[in-house]
């Protein structure tokens, strides 16, 4: 069966000249096919994720901007009056199929400055659990870099890797990445599966496709999307987005690229807790508590026997046993005033005691054994 029919999340990139007709209108008839194909995912119970562009191109229309070339600000304007209309075509597309959805603006930063990255998914795993689609765009308004087209292929594949989906399909202008330009080489070969982006993949990216893919990114900054999607344990599809209901055509086996993905989402969460974020304090566990983070369980304040740093709520913490060895690594949910205060604490007196929950210390969910755990 199709990796796609079978993934419990998936992210779908639509770009602007999928959704905008050459009118400057919203392409209507699109919408309804590719609308369908979301909701009959959803039917099967599998979160969809849209990532899609076209406020820009909307907002040229309702600010009477033409065609011409647009400077920074205007493409803000642009963005900001073209976003609401972008919203209510996704609106009117989706909601008669009894699929609602949610406008997430995000900026780089989002996904790449932890605490806002745990806010944004905190935001957008509530939307999922409330049965609703979340409809996401980069926050053209604040950006200071030049809005680029293709941006959006970099921000699904974040995207992917903050919620953790195990697929991302990158709509595109063409079927996927070919050995040749297929326009000029007659004897161009689609690549059908790519286990590994090597030098030899990007260098035709780089060199016969780089056409390809025109006013949607190209695909340089798909393969560096598919990149980013790979190390997160997400697999990438490219494929002709134009088609009716284009992912009931994936089902179906239509020609498609597919770069695997590199490990599995939860193994590269547990990496980057693990190996990328430097700790900023310490919590030194009772031997009841160790042996549950160990077992895979949540570590409870009840077993918290002291703590110390500076660190505040969500940020990297190492365990430790009461000897003093590293025995895990987690994402805390208390600030180290607040850890300190309720050390030893039963769950159901903690509210007493702060006025509020979180849960425990650190939840499983969000803890990385360490490589050599001593398993005594
Ligand atoms: N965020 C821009 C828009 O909505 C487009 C960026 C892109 O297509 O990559 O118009």
């Amino acid at each position: 069966m199709s990796q796609i029919a079978v993934a419990r999340r998936v992210v779908v990139k639509v770009g602007s000249a999928l959704l905008v007709g050459p009118d400057g209108a919203a392409h209507g008839e699109w919408l309804a096919g590719f609308a369908a194909d979301v909701a009959r995912m959803r039917a099967r119970g599998q979160q969809v994720l849209i990532v899609s562009s076209g406020a820009v191109a909307l907002g040229r229309r309702r600010l009477g901007l033409g065609r011409r070339a647009l400077s920074l600000p205007e493409k803000q304007a642009a963005a900001a009056a073209g976003q609401s209309a972008l919203m209510r075509a996704w609106e009117e597309a989706l909601g008669p199929l009894g699929v609602s959805c949610a406008q997430v603006l995000l900026t780089r930063d989002d996904t790449e400055v932890r605490r806002r990255w745990l806010n944004a998914r905190a935001t957008v795993e509530t939307l999922l659990s409330l049965g609703v689609t979340p409809v996401i765009n980069e926050n053209d308004t604040v950006v200071t870099e030049e809005i680029r087209v293709g941006d959006n292929d970099r921000l699904s594949a974040r995207v992917a890797q903050l919620v953790g989906a195990e697929s991302l399909i990158l709509l595109s202008d063409v079927e996927g990445l070919y050995t040749a330009d297929p326009r000029r080489d007659p004897s161009a070969k689609l690549v059908p599966r790519i286990a590994r982006l090597t030098p030899e993949i990007e260098a035709m990216a780089g060199g016969a496709n780089a056409a390809a893919g025109v006013g949607t990114g190209g695909m340089a900054t798909k393969l560096e999307a598919a990149r980013i999607a790979s190390a997160a344990g997400c697999a990438t599809t490219i494929t002709l987005g134009e088609r009716p209901g284009p992912l009931a055509a994936l089902e179906a086996g239509a020609a498609c690229t597919v770069i695997e993905p590199a490990t599995t989402p939860a193994a590269a969460y547990k990496a980057w807790i693990a190996g990328s974020l430097a700790p900023a304090g310490a919590l030194t566990v009772d031997a009841g508590a160790a042996a549950a983070v160990r077992r895979g369980k949540s570590l409870l304040a009840a077993g918290v026997r002291a703590v110390d740093g500076r660190f505040d709520k969500g940020d990297a913490v190492v365990i430790r046993d009461e000897a003093g060895r590293e025995i895990a690594r987690g994402l805390v949910r208390y600030m180290a005033e607040h850890a300190a205060r309720i050390c030893g604490l039963k769950s159901d007196a903690i509210e007493a005691e702060l006025g509020y929950t979180s849960g425990p210390v650190v939840h499983a969910d969000d803890l990385a054994l360490a490589a050599h755990a001593p398993t005594h």
